[in-house]
């Protein structure tokens, strides 16, 4: 056949060091390891331990807490129940660094060929935690639960339900609920993703445009019983910001001149027509040395132009960063 199979093979040369393979030929893999968040969430950790303990009853399984800074002593929790139970693993950050470190955190320590996700708060229910994993089984890479019946204020669920929708119309994404604690995952979506800043909320996004198959399931909700939200409505405003950075990473990071060249050539143009319409009368004799017209004509040039150099700069940013593991998500190489 007349296929060129170079690139692929060289591009598996490269890949072949990269850090998450190795842990594939560690010797006493557990089956599943279960990853928790946790900021200030002193009195749920106990009961959240204890229902985790039954719902993974049997399996061989990986319990790793993540304390993302916490000042309320949940720590100390957490050193007891690693004492314990040698399946509790327990990382301790300097300070508070957010739920997307947390989970990034957790997931680079997680040796489970699944990955399940939850929340500290015992508002997601680990009863649901094998039922997702089974749904994996089907033939996903990732489960993302999906609160269809969202027990938390109506301030809070009535901007989810619009975010919601805002990142399932723009993305193509067909999932309800994004930002569900509760999700599963294939090992290997988990190595893939890089995780920063406040992406958390767009894992499944990320995820797919990597080429994971994704799909949801609704999970049991519960109420908060002890402590208090950390997320409240401020942050949906950054949560905008964060959509635009994930559209961004996720269509035009690849190609910033094509999103920067055709836009600045767009504006440039319009600035030109008016510029020579302005030049036509100016040769008949009229004066436009006044005209607001002009100072419009030779800011849209010039913006035009600073649109189109941010664009190479891009390509040139692009091209010293370039990094052949992002290019691109090998499902299998058959040699
Ligand atoms: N969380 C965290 N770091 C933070 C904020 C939250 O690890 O900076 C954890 C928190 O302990 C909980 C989960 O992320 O386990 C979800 O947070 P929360 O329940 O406050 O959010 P909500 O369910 O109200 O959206
Ligand atoms: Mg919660």
């Amino acid at each position: 056949m007349g296929v060129d199979l170079k690139p692929s093979s060289r591009a598996q040369e490269r890949l072949d060091v990269q850090p998450g393979e190795a842990e594939i030929t560690s010797p006493r893999r557990p089956r599943l390891s279960i990853v928790v968040p946790v900021y200030e969430e002193k009195e749920s950790l106990e009961a959240l331990y204890n229902q985790l303990a039954r719902a993974i009853e049997g399996e061989e399984g990986e319990l790793i807490f993540v304390d993302d800074g916490s000042r309320d002593g949940s720590f100390q929790v957490l050193r007891q129940l690693h004492a314990m139970d040698p399946r509790v693993k327990v990382i301790r950050f300097r300070r508070n660094f957010g739920k997307t470190a947390a989970l990034s955190a957790g997931f680079q320590l997680a040796r489970g060929e699944k990955v399940v996700t939850i929340d500290a708060d015992l508002q997601d229910d680990p009863a649901e935690i094998l039922r997702l994993c089974a749904k994996l089984d089907e033939g996903y890479d990732l489960v993302s639960g999906w609160r269809s019946k969202r027990i938390d204020p109506l301030s809070k669920r009535l901007p989810s339900s619009f975010f919601n929708w805002t990142v399932r119309s723009l993305t193509g994404v067909p999932l309800h609920d994004f930002n569900c604690g509760l999700k599963a995952y294939r090992s290997d979506v988990v190595s893939a993703l890089a995780l920063y800043g406040e992406l958390h909320r767009f894992i499944p996004v990320l995820a797919n445009w990597k080429g994971f198959d994704v799909t949801e399931m609704p999970v049991n909700h519960r109420s908060r019983k002890y402590g208090r939200s950390k997320y409240g409505v401020r942050r949906l405003s950054a949560g905008f910001l964060d959509f635009v950075q994930v559209l961004f990473l996720t269509t035009y990071m690849r190609n910033p001149l094509r999103l920067f060249g055709s836009l600045g050539m767009v504006v440039f143009a319009i600035g030109l027509i008016v510029f020579a319409y302005l030049a036509a009368i100016w040769f008949g004799g009229a004066s436009i040395g006044r005209r607001p017209l002009l100072i419009l004509a030779v800011l849209l040039m010039v913006a035009g132009l600073q649109l189109v150099s941010t664009g190479l700069l891009g390509e040139m940013l692009r091209n010293v960063t370039y990094n052949p593991r992002e290019e691109f998500a090998i499902e299998q190489t058959l040699e």
